[in-house]
């Protein structure tokens, strides 16, 4: 059996809450049919103080093996580098983490804040938040640049603001039976989940096509991303692809995507699209700016009536 110890720093649980409700597969089976033992994780065991730190003492002495280190939320490193901010079971968070990752066979970062540093890593970053091998796009983070696990891994980020479940699963089973087929992005990304885009998959591809905009939040028809700041085109995530709750998506309930796969998570400028002669600013990922300001005018022109015509004002 691998074991997989589940640690929380500076978060608001909502990766755990995810994962909880993971269907492809659910926590049930990951536990009970993929060879992974939970040794501790922070809102599902019943030990707390003492009996925590002697497990987790086990692992940093060779008493016991860690296969799976599994982070949630950032690493508070303030105040001036003491990491008191944080403090589990008697000990600096950050300090717990440090040790745990040299013993590590492999180590995971969930949630934006783990993998980037994520909302506690905002401007002004009173904790001196960062995330485990990045600061934002920054390679580094809390382990540093060169880190790796026993295994020779970096951190394997599944990021997200919380990260979905079914990515959260299936990357973990990833890394007990098949870890050399996980193939990682520039920000450590697993690409088989992170290679195309929100947009991919978007029921509202062929409105964002003559940039028709949806008129309100929450209605069925236009694109997002013409009003309301949808940044589906040129954020990494398989959301429109593996359906949240295996039917859904912010997309498909009328909210745009805010970007919480990427690094830069968050930005400050939600339900907002910045224009240029009333067409989106910027372009999807990949498209260079001038022939995309081209096409996309051209297109908004060419944008016919039947679809204009399907517009809904109102919640649906
Ligand atoms: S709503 Fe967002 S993801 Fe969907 S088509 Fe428009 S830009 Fe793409
Ligand atoms: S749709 Fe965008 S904001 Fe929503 S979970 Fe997916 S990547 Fe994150």
């Amino acid at each position: 059996m691998a074991n997989l110890l589940w640690l929380e720093g500076s978060a608001c649980s909502g990766n755990t809450m995810s994962f909880l409700t993971a269907e492809q597969p659910d926590v049930i089976d990951l536990l009970t049919q993929y060879g992974i033992k939970l040794s501790w994780h922070p809102s599902l065991s019943l030990e707390s103080g003492h009996a925590v730190s002697k497990l987790l003492n086990e692992f940093i002495e060779g008493r016991n093996t860690l296969d799976i280190l599994v982070i949630e939320g950032a690493i508070a490193q303030g105040p001036h580098g003491t990491g008191k901010y944080d403090v589990f079971c008697e000990r600096p968070f950050k300090d717990w983490v440090s040790d745990l990752s040299k013993v590590a066979h492999i180590v995971v970062a969930v949630g934006d804040c783990a993998c980037f540093g994520g909302v506690p890593a905002a401007d002004p970053n009173p904790t001196d938040a960062t995330g485990l091998q990045f600061h934002k796009t920054q390679k580094g983070g809390f382990l540093g640049a060169s880190y790796v696990s026993r295994s020779g891994f970096p951190v394997i980020n599944v990021s997200g603001c919380p990260a979905h479940p079914d990515w959260i699963t299936q990357t973990l089973i990833g890394a007990v039976t098949r870890p050399n087929d996980l193939l990682l992005d520039e920000y450590h990304r697993p690409r088989d989940l992170y290679s195309t885009t929100t947009h991919t998959g978007c029921t509202r591809n062929e409105y964002f096509e003559y940039k028709i905009g949806s008129e309100t939040l929450g209605c069925k028809e236009g694109c997002l991303s013409v009003n309301f700041g949808c940044q589906g085109h040129y954020t990494h995530s398989s959301c429109n692809r593996i359906l949240w709750n295996g039917h859904s998506s912010k997309t498909r309930a009328g909210v745009p995507c805010f970007g919480c796969t990427e690094p830069e998570f968050p930005t400050f400028n939600y339900f907002k699209t910045a224009k240029r002669m009333g067409i989106p600013k910027k372009a999807p990922l990949g498209v260079p700016q001038l022939p995309y300001i081209a096409a996309a005018g051209v297109s908004k022109l060419a944008a016919p009536e039947r679809l204009k015509g399907k517009l809904i004002k109102g919640r649906p």
